[in-house]
């Protein structure tokens, strides 16, 4: 395996092959084909409760409830464990809230977040008792209406944007760039200004069917650090206590601190490793200036160069959940008193995403083509049967994720090529990585892809999107089927005047090849 990869929990290597809890990931990508998103459901379950009982123990105030975001995976399956453990759940859109509802959660504990949210959902979201989280000065009045119409108390929260003005290391999440953390939350879109909530509040305090329980905010995954969630939890309290002040001593009976907490080998990489654009910037400037020496000369000396590229996975793991639950309760159980709020019966709820299901999946590829170029320089290319158009999620986040070659995982790496993807564009999923002794048919394993990925493919090139296995112990069921060709073009209508006499004959060709 490659030495930076730590492997925990769910993964294990047997004999040379990548296991995730007791199957063999060989014979996954056998049995369900390739490529192959697989989810370990000990993982998710073993995650949850390390979040639950951290909190806990952070927080002997009152209650602890954890609300996973729904957006990491929402495949119904998947929702269906967090419901089991107990847990709430964070969800967006109208799609989500079906799937919570039918996963069974408890709608106390569903908190319907977003902008915008449209008259329908929010109809929808009275009718079901979900709690909402307000994060527009428009939708109160839709609220008001609903409530009122259907004879329903809403119980809502108020999504706050506190200024993060003690923190203002880079935002990792804000790729291209060094952002300041306190300018990047600003920008975003989630939460309402201090003077918003509390406008909002006074208008919801008098109202019949409305009822305000309490408060919320989510900054997301600018930094890994736990001086980023300290200073959050600050930010929280303080603005949170010039809200309440503002509403007359108002004490909320719930808070929310939202999520991005860091998956624990992070796999964050291209924004924050500031030597990558340095290096390819020196690699221009020499490219240009040996021009003039002709290409003899500048391939040879531009060989010597590639040849030192490598990109490496993130090598630091991030703080343990455990860490993170106490910087978090402990500076919210200092600062909240601070600023007139009781922690007393005070429920706590927290929104983690990535942190639950990150390290619970793995993708698996297979690799198709090696394609090394000898000449004017050595480069190799592996071509997998993935795409990055698969890993839209980790692509916005400029992840690299580790890996490990499920086949011969405990292979020494010798070598180092690009691994790239079945798109036609340039694909390269693993820019310049160290490789082991690769043939065709070897079976690569993409570790932390739970969240964000399987949830965020797209259709590009007409690929029909790939199955999702969750393996528990040493069983594995399908939980999503792969896509066909034909439901690629499901959504496809052809308006009269450009249909062709033969239409008929081209569907069963389409179906024919998309069959599997
Ligand atoms: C996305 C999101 C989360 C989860 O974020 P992670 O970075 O995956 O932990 C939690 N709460 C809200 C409101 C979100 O939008």
């Amino acid at each position: 395996m490659s030495t930076y990869t730590r492997l925990d929990d769910c993964l294990s290597i047997r004999n040379g092959h990548l296991f995730i809890e007791e199957c063999d990931a060989v014979e996954l990508v056998r049995q369900f084909g390739s490529p192959l998103f697989v989810f370990s459901e000990d993982q998710i379950r073993r995650n949850t409760r390390r979040f639950q009982s951290a909190f806990e123990r952070g927080w002997p105030d009152g209650p602890v409830k954890m609300l996973p975001a729904a957006k990491a995976n929402w495949i119904p399956a998947i929702q269906r464990i967090i419901a089991g453990e107990g847990c709430g759940c964070d969800i967006y859109s109208p799609g989500e809230l079906k799937v919570a509802l039918e996963a069974g959660f408890d709608p106390e504990f569903v908190s319907v977040n977003g902008v915008p949210k449209d008259e329908e959902h929010i109809y929808r979201c009275v009718e079901a008792s979900v709690r909402i989280t307000i994060d527009s000065l428009e939708e109160l009045d839709v609220i008001e209406r609903a409530t009122g119409e259907m004879g329903r108390t809403a119980k809502v929260r108020l999504r706050l944007k506190p200024t993060l003005s003690g923190f203002i290391a880079h935002s990792d999440f804000v790729g291209e760039g060094l952002v300041p953390t306190d300018l990047a939350a600003m920008v975003y879109k989630g939460g309402l200004t201090k003077d918003q909530v509390i406008a909002l509040g006074r208008r919801i305090l008098p109202m019949d069917w409305v009822e305000l329980v309490g408060f919320h905010q989510h900054h997301g995954r600018h930094h890994r650090s736990l001086r980023y969630w300290e200073e959050q939890m600050k930010a929280f309290a303080r603005d949170l206590g010039e809200v309440c002040q503002a509403l007359g001593g108002f004490q909320p009976r719930e808070i929310d601190i939202g999520g991005g907490f860091a998956v624990p080998r992070d796999p964050f990489n291209a924004a924050t490793n500031y030597a990558e654009p340095l290096g390819f910037a020196a690699l221009h400037a020499i490219s240009r200036a040996l021009k003039p020496f002709g290409d003899e000369v500048r391939y040879a000396v531009l060989a010597r160069l590639v040849d030192t590229l490598v990109s490496e996975p993130n090598p630091h793991p991030a703080p343990s959940i455990e860490e993170y639950a106490e910087v978090c309760t402990r500076t919210l159980r200092q600062e909240l008193p601070r600023h007139g709020i009781q922690t007393r019966g005070l429920m706590l709820q927290v929104e983690p995403g990535r942190a639950i299901h990150g390290n619970a999946g793995i993708h698996l590829t297979t690799v198709r083509n090696i394609k090394p170029v000898t000449s004017p320089f050595r480069w190799n290319i592996i071509v997998v049967d993935t795409t990055e158009f698969w890993f839209t999620g980790g692509r916005y986040e400029h992840h690299l994720f580790h890996y490990v070659f499920a086949n011969k995982a405990d292979a020494p790496l010798v070598g180092k090529a690009d691994i790239v993807g079945r798109s036609c564009y340039g694909d390269r999923l693993m820019p310049i990585v160290r490789v082991p002794e690769v043939q065709v048919g070897d079976i690569l394993a993409l570790l932390d892809t739970g969240a964000y990925q399987e949830v965020s493919m797209s259709n590009f090139n007409a690929l029909p999107r790939p199955a999702a296995v969750l393996v528990t112990g040493d069983r594995a069921h399908l939980i999503r089927r792969r896509e066909t060709v034909d439901e690629v073009f499901r959504r496809d209508i052809i308006p009269p005047h450009l249909q062709r006499p033969a239409e008929e004959t081209v569907e069963p060709a389409l179906t024919r090849i998309g069959g599997g």
